[in-house]
């Protein structure tokens, strides 16, 4: 979508400072952290949210959710972390590009 932030982000069009990334997903530090490690897991193809998630994004979700705990020792949460989905204007959402926040503080 080429008016999303994320796409450009996926697009190298506005850079990110990435910490993963493969064919599916990327991910990356948080603009405005709200711990000292903030990280954005999002998937490459777009979808506005939780809730815009179809039967089709069954297997990038899972493989989504099993790459987080990865990320987050690698980030060098050892000893736990937070995840967060913001799903909706309600839900706090405030980019609409689906994306997972992996917070917390190195061991
Ligand atoms: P939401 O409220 O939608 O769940 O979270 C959006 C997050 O995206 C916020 O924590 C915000 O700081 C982050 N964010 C917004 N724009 C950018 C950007 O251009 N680059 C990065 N790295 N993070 C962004
Ligand atoms: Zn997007």
């Amino acid at each position: 979508m080429s008016d999303c932030i994320f796409c450009k982000i996926v697009d190298k069009q506005i850079p990110s400072a990435s910490v993963y990334e493969d064919a599916d997903m990327l991910c990356f530090k948080d603009i405005n952290p709200s711990a000292p490690v903030h990280l954005l897991l999002i998937p490459k193809v777009h979808f506005d949210s939780l809730a815009h998630a179809q039967a089709e994004h069954e297997t990038l979700l899972g493989k989504m959710m099993l790459k987080v705990p990865q990320i987050a020792q690698e980030a060098g949460l050892t000893n736990g972390f937070k995840t967060l989905i913001n799903t909706g204007k309600d839900g706090g959402q405030e980019v609409f590009h689906l994306h997972i926040h992996i917070m917390g503080t190195p061991a």
